[in-house]
Parts: structure tokens; sequence; C-alpha cells
């Protein structure tokens, strides 16, 4: 029988709807399957409701930030990248601007217009896109995939389809891991999926008391089982299960694997990172003399923000109402180490539900990375989160998901047509 569809898309995300865009720009006739009663809902919740459309990184700076094969993407980078998405989204009416760390948002600072920019554009490229549409498994014969089943019992068939489920991170989304079952049912491997940029839960009440703070110019250092083996700066939130906040949801996402295999991790809070340890001393002591009559709480004002007070004299065991003068020896040394080294022990990743996205997924292995078509079966492509591809915060999500869609779409298209 002749498929009505040159291609059908799964899975209604960036990366399923661009694909859709492109394939159709190419002659493809696509249909694109969402299993929520809409298209990108993760979309428009990006970037606290202002989507980080992408980063002005260069390759190699965009590579670094992005794991655990990033090579695996230059083919599709070529193709499509950064400069690209921020053209791409000029014309279908998204301005953008550039902002700290390249980090790249729309001028309308919504990412609802984003997203709705986007599904009209798919629509006038000629997409049909067909929503509360759950795709359960692909059907195949022999190296072929023939069609797709849809709840309930409906089967689609077309010459090629793109698999864009993402990932198993924010499932209220509709996002809810369902590619990599279908995934393994079709003999790709999937590798293990982990929370990723996802908060911390620490041991002991400190976070607990501190919760709402947020420290700016701070360094995380991360030990493992008594070695240091990472840094991290810059900003960070005290929150009533532990820590969150950019520098963690970074760190997070490089040591998730440690994390969960229980192993003694600490996240050491390096308070005065400007300061080297003979630095620190001067300055403290230059403080403690200059305002002998001064107490201790007020002193560390000068030091500290005003919530972290209490808490940081309590962990000193020191008393707050002591004068400048009367600290020893020993308890500025105290003070000193505190500055340098406020450690919390990690106990537990937050779960999925709290995770910008998940680390594993589809195997690359077995997948063609200049055409991101299945080694399995030709007419089957990949696009997305659902890939055993992540990045770092700062818009490089979006762009693999942008970058993968395009390359996927193109290639699904020309497959079809040929
Ligand atoms: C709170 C939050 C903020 C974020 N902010 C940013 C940001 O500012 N910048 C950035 O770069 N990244 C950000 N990300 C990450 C980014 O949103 C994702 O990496 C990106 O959405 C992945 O796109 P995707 O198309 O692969 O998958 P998704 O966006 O997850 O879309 C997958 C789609 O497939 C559909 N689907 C799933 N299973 C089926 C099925 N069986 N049948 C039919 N349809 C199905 C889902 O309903 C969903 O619509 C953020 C993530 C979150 C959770």
């Amino acid at each position: 029988m002749k498929s009505q569809y040159d291609l059908i898309i799964v899975g209604g995300g960036p990366s399923g709807l661009i694909a859709g865009c492109f394939a159709a720009k190419s002659g493809a006739k696509v249909l694109l399957l969402e299993k929520m009663r809409e298209p990108l809902r993760k979309l428009k919740i990006t970037g606290k409701g202002r989507c980080n459309i992408t980063n002005t990184a260069s390759l190699p700076e965009f590579l670094n930030e992005t794991g655990p094969n990033p090579n695996f993407l230059k083919p599709t980078f070529s193709r499509f990248f950064n400069n690209d998405t921020i053209d791409f989204f000029q014309k279908i009416g998204v301005n953008t601007v550039v902002e700290r760390g390249g980090r790249v948002f729309p001028e309308s600072n919504s990412a609802v217009d984003v997203a709705n920019k986007l599904i009209d554009y798919a629509k006038n490229c000629g997409v049909e896109i067909r929503c509360n549409s759950k795709v359960k498994r692909f059907h195949f014969y022999e190296n072929q995939i023939t069609g797709v089943e849809i709840v309930p019992n409906t089967i689609l068939k077309a010459k090629t389809f793109i698999l864009a489920t993402g990932g198993a991170s924010y499932p209220a989304t509709g996002s809810s891991g369902d590619g990599y079952p279908i995934a393994r049912e079709l003999g790709h491997k999937v590798t293990s999926i982990r929370p990723a940029l996802v908060p911390i839960e620490t041991k002991g009440e400190t976070a607990k008391k501190l919760q709402g703070l947020s420290l700016v110019n701070v360094k995380v250092n991360v030990w493992v089982e008594g070695k240091k083996v990472d840094e991290e700066f810059g900003e960070m939130l005290f929150t009533h299960f532990g820590l969150s906040g950019p520098i963690i949801l970074s760190l997070s996402r490089r040591h998730n694997e440690t994390i969960q295999q229980k192993k003694n991790i600490i996240f050491s809070i390096d308070l005065k990172p400007a300061l080297d340890e003979q630095k620190l001393k001067n300055r403290l002591q230059r403080d403690l003399d200059e305002n002998g009559k001064a107490k201790l709480s007020n002193i560390f004002r000068k030091w500290l923000p005003s919530k972290l007070i209490p808490e940081f004299i309590r962990l000193l065991n020191l008393d707050g109402e002591k004068l400048a003068n009367q600290v020893n020896a020993e308890e500025k040394k105290r003070i000193q180490m505190l500055l340098k080294d406020f450690s919390f022990e990690v106990t537990a990743l937050r779960p999925f539900s709290e995770a910008i996205i998940t680390s594993g997924g589809i195997s690359l292995d077995e997948i063609n990375s200049k055409t991101l078509a299945s080694k399995i079966y030709p007419n089957l492509f990949f696009a997305g989160e659902t890939l055993d591809i992540d990045a770092n915060t700062g818009g490089y999500n979006l762009q693999i998901a942008f970058s993968t869609g395009v390359m996927a779409g193109e290639q699904a298209a020309w497959f079809a047509l040929a």
C-alpha cells in the first residue's frame, strides 16, 4: 500500500517541530504526532519562561559544554549551528538579543512567543500536526520501519520516520522517556538514564536554614572520596533540601553518576575565591584590628550576606557578641577555614521531575553521525534529547535539539524522496 506520508515525526518538541519545517521545505509530506494536547509544552517553560534559544559560543567552546561524545555532533553542527538558529528565528519573526555568557534570548523575553511562532511556521510549511496521539511502538519488516502504532491500535504508515520524544525530565510536559522502550524494542541500545542539571540534596539542616539565599561569585569545589575532582565559579542557591542554582546544576550534570553510586561526595563552597589563604588571613586580621571594639557578628557583615551570619557563627561555635579584639589565633584560623571550605555532604540528586535534562539515552553507537539515521533501519532517524547527548545550561541543549532536528528532518526527507 502506498504511504500517505513521506515522513512521520514522533514528538512535538523543538527537535521534532524544526525537523518538520526543514523536511516539509525539502518537499516531503510530513505528519507530526504529539501525545499531549499541544506541542512544545517544555519549550514554553524554558529559561524561566524566557527561552534561552542558543549560545554564541564558538564550536570548540560549544563542544566543551557537551557530552558524553561531543564529536558525534560535528557533522550536525556543520550543517546547522548557533548563527543558523539566530537567522532562522529572525526569519520566523523572533528577534534575539545576546546576554551575559553568550546566552541568546528572544527580544520579547517570551518562550510562549517563540513556541507559537515555531508552531505557526511549521503549519505554514505544510506540516500536519496531530495532537493527543501517543505512539506506542514502531512496526518493522526486516530492516525497514513500516509504521507507528498509536493508541488505540491505529497504525500510521510512511516512508521514513523520526523519533524525537525527548528525555525523561519534567514528565508533566509530555517528555516521560517513551522513546527509550520504543528504541529498545527495535534493537537499539539505550544507555542508563539519569536526571541532569538537577538540584542536589545535602546532609544536615544547614542548607534548609539558609533556604532562599543565593550566593554570587563563589567557587564550589567537588571532593569525591577525599580527592578534589572539579570546581565551578558563579552563582548558587540554598533550598529546603540542599543546593541549587546555575553552578550546582552544572556540577550535578558532571557528577550525577558518582552521586547515584552513593560515593562520599562533598560540595565545598569557597565564599572568598578571589582571596588566597594569605590574603584572606591579612584581610581578616586588618578588619579585626581596625574594629577591635566591634562585635564579631558585625565584622561578618563586611564578609557575608546577613542571612548567612547566624548559621556561620553557629558552625564556628563562636559567640557573635564577642568583640573583635578578643578573637584568638585558633578562632581566626577557624573563621578563615570556614570561609574557604563551607562544605555540604551530597546525599542524592533530586528526581527527574525537577531535572532540566536527561543524561544518557539512545546510544550513538548505532546511529550514523553524518545523517542521524539508524544503522539498523535506514529509514529511521533520531533527533533531540532522546539521544545519549546532553550539555550544560546556557542555551546549548536547545541548540542540540534544533541542530539534530534540522539534520534528521532534511535527511529523512531526502531519503523518502530519493
Ligand atoms: C524547566 C526547563 C527549562 C529549560 N530551559 C532551557 C533553556 O533555556 N535553554 C536550553 O537550551 N534548554 C533548556 N531546557 C532543556 C530543553 O528544553 C530540552 O533539551 C529540549 O526541549 C529538548 O527538545 P526535544 O525536542 O528533544 O524534546 P522535548 O522538548 O522533551 O519534546 C519531546 C516531545 O515529544 C512528545 N512525546 C513524548 N513521547 C511521545 C510519544 N510516545 N508519542 C508522541 N509524542 C511523544 C512530548 O510530549 C514532547 O512534546 C530546559 C528544560 C527544562 C525542563
